[in-house]
């Protein structure tokens, strides 16, 4: 079995494993490469069919080209797509975009907020209709208790603080300090009543794993990825007025796992582009409210 065989083994396992033991289960897809070769293993976990909603959080202010890639896919292989988002501060403009508040506190509200709301079932909730091809409001208002995410080890220093099977208290907080050891692939699936679950599936993936990956498997990934001869691409994808794209001449899978391999990026933060990250305490400070 070669590494990538190996890894799609454990994550497929772990992906069963959860849809086994817990019920109301969503995956969040925030559509990037990550979250999307773990739509993929679902795929392949569930022999075509993805047995659990993708829960997206729009803030509004997501490049276009991912939610047109988010909807084109979502009807393409009949997913079950819902999206929530914060439609109270959007609509106050209570927002860094609108010059209102930090980024820190733009994505508490737009982004940790939302999802918890949105898990939770407090706040609307909208359903991709697969027969009028739009979305219309959820009539499920039923909490999501598990969430699958995306998230791996060696993206930020953070996420590689994680579990496989990861438990967040009834307010969504984390105490990274208490969680339980996972040892000789030994997985702690019992939770106190009233605990909300994060698994991890893809926590052993590297950045080089996810693109060889997609090479392999011919994933379909947003075009911003890929230079579209400006010399530049995205190398993490969020919100448009704060991320920025990378100098790249990279313009397929194979020539970012080329790219990758030159050691171009070896001492550059995944999420470098990414300015939220570096205000106010970082990601952990986010992380630790509920953001992904
Ligand atoms: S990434 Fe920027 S626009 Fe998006 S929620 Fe955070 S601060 Fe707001």
């Amino acid at each position: 079995m070669d590494q990538l065989t190996r890894l799609e083994s454990q994550s497929v396992y772990i992906l069963r494993e959860a849809y086994r033991k817990f019920s109301n289960l969503a995956m969040l897809w925030s559509v990037g490469k990550d979250s999307t070769v773990l739509l993929w293993l679902a795929r392949k976990a569930f022999f075509g069919h993805v047995p659990i909603p993708l829960v997206h959080i729009d803030t509004s202010f997501k490049i276009p080209e991912m939610i047109e890639y988010r909807d084109q896919l979502a009807l393409k292989w009949h997913l079950n797509m819902v999206y929530g988002q914060n439609r109270e501060v959007l609509a106050a403009k209570q927002t860094y975009p609108d010059g209102a508040v930090s980024r820190i506190d733009c994505c508490k509200s737009l982004k940790s907020e939302a999802l918890k709301h949105t898990l939770s079932g407090e706040w609307t909730r909208f359903r991709l209709d697969h027969n009028l091809g739009k979305y219309v409001e959820d009539s499920n208002r039923e909490p999501y208790t598990g969430i699958i995410v995306g998230v791996r080890a060696d993206e930020e220093g953070s996420r590689s603080k994680e579990r496989y099977f990861s438990p967040r208290d009834r307010h969504n907080d984390w105490n990274v300090d208490d969680q339980p050891p996972e040892l000789w692939d030994q997985f702690k699936t019992d939770f106190a009543p009233g605990a909300h679950l994060r698994i991890h599936p893809l926590l052993d993936w590297t950045e080089l794993n996810i693109w060889e990956y997609i090479e392999r498997e011919n994933i379909p990934t947003v075009s911003l990825y890929y230079n579209q001869g400006d010399g530049k691409r995205y190398r993490s994808l969020g919100c448009y007025p704060c991320t920025n794209p990378v100098d790249s001449n990279a313009c397929n899978p194979q020539e970012i796992i080329e790219e990758l391999k030159t050691g171009k990026f070896v001492n550059i933060a995944e999420r470098s582009g990414r300015a939220q990250d570096k205000e106010g305490g970082g990601l952990e400070t986010l992380r630790r409210d509920g953001y992904m």
